[in-house]
């Protein structure tokens, strides 16, 4: 497997600043400490409850948000270019390559703008220089989402949801993308639209040879998606597998809340629904030791007192969690 874009040690806090003077009174550590790989043409699911900072990750990777420390390497001819050290002019090119695709697609076009002159936009930035090369491109990437090119001319309140997130679609595919980072592009949708979306989705993968990051807090869209999945909880990844493999064995408890969650057709036997009690804890003042202790059944007293770290299991799967830690909990998957 080819590494695209390797993340080291990341973390993005945001200083909570209170009174007349901005005093910095804390840190909500969005994402904190995170280190991952994405390897080209793969789909790398991120999945996780709201507030679990996967949106922020997707940011940071975009460089949209700037990190506060860690590495962000991409790999590019043959090169290592870490992001946070880049040029201006290295990091436009890098916003060439990686563009992402947001939730709400009824914000993310101008209403009072047409199809034609959102898109035109960004191609003129990048340096499309003539109208006819500018309208060939807009005319292909409209057509490749299953719309019409005549399309360009209207406004976007006269498209529906699923027809506006396919233009949001075709707006990134025209700088030629490798990576595209999509942040719960379907949730916003009619049940009845996701799947359409999603399998165009595929569809562009296979046929561009793209390599997708795909955020969500659906447990069922994010597998029906990816080739591997990222547990996120409190800004941290507390499980990693290849995507069968994590439904098939989830080890995090986190994780095997998250899947019973997931309706499922009953075979046979009955299926006994863990129920998450409680919310995600303030991201401010996180608990000490695992980050999810309040909240989980098999809790004992070292998870208290020491923060469980991802160690490698069987099948490339990882996990953080005592109970698996050979020293500490009685689980050596
Ligand atoms: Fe539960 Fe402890 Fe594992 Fe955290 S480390 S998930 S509290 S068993």
């Amino acid at each position: 497997k080819e590494i695209l874009y390797e993340v080291k040690n990341l973390k993005t806090h945001f200083p909570i600043k209170e009174g007349f003077f901005n005093k910095v009174t804390g840190h909500v550590k969005a994402v904190d400490n995170v280190s991952l790989e994405i390897y080209r043409g793969e789909t790398l699911g991120i999945v996780g409850e709201s507030g679990c900072g996967k949106t922020t990750l997707g940011k940071t990777l975009m460089m949209l948000q700037k990190p506060t420390e860690g590495e962000l390497i991409y790999h590019v001819d043959g090169q290592e270019k870490d992001l946070t050290k880049v040029s201006k002019e290295e990091l436009f090119n890098f916003r060439k390559k990686v563009q992402m695709v947001f939730q709400d697609p009824y914000s993310s076009l101008n209403p009072l703008k047409n199809i034609y002159e959102a898109f035109e936009e960004p191609l003129k930035v990048h340096g499309y220089k003539t109208k006819a090369e500018r309208e060939t491109i807009m005319q292909k990437v409209v057509q490749m989402v299953n719309l019409l090119p005549e399309y360009l001319y209207r406004y976007p309140h006269e498209f529906s949801g699923g027809q506006r997130q396919r233009l949001c679609i075709a707006r990134v595919l025209q700088l030629s993308p490798e990576l595209i980072i999509f942040d719960e592009p379907v949730s916003a949708l009619d049940v009845s639209i996701q799947a359409q979306v999603l399998n165009l989705v595929r569809e562009l993968q296979k046929e561009l040879n793209l390599t997708y990051v795909f955020i969500a807090h659906d447990l069922s869209v994010v597998q029906y998606m990816s080739d591997r999945i990222i547990v996120m909880y409190l800004g941290k990844i507390v499980e990693i597998a290849e995507s069968n493999e994590l439904v098939m064995n989830s080890l995090h408890p986190y994780t095997s809340a998250l899947l019973s969650a997931v309706p499922v057709p009953e075979v046979g036997g009955k299926m006994q629904r863990i129920i998450l009690e409680g919310d995600v804890p303030s991201p401010i003042n996180k608990p000490s030791g695992c980050p999810f202790r309040n909240r989980c059944r098999y809790a004992m007293d070292i998870c208290a007192k020491e923060e469980p770290v991802l160690l490698k299991k069987e099948n490339g799967h990882q996990v953080a969690c005592h109970l698996y830690d050979p020293t500490k909990g009685d689980r050596h998957a």
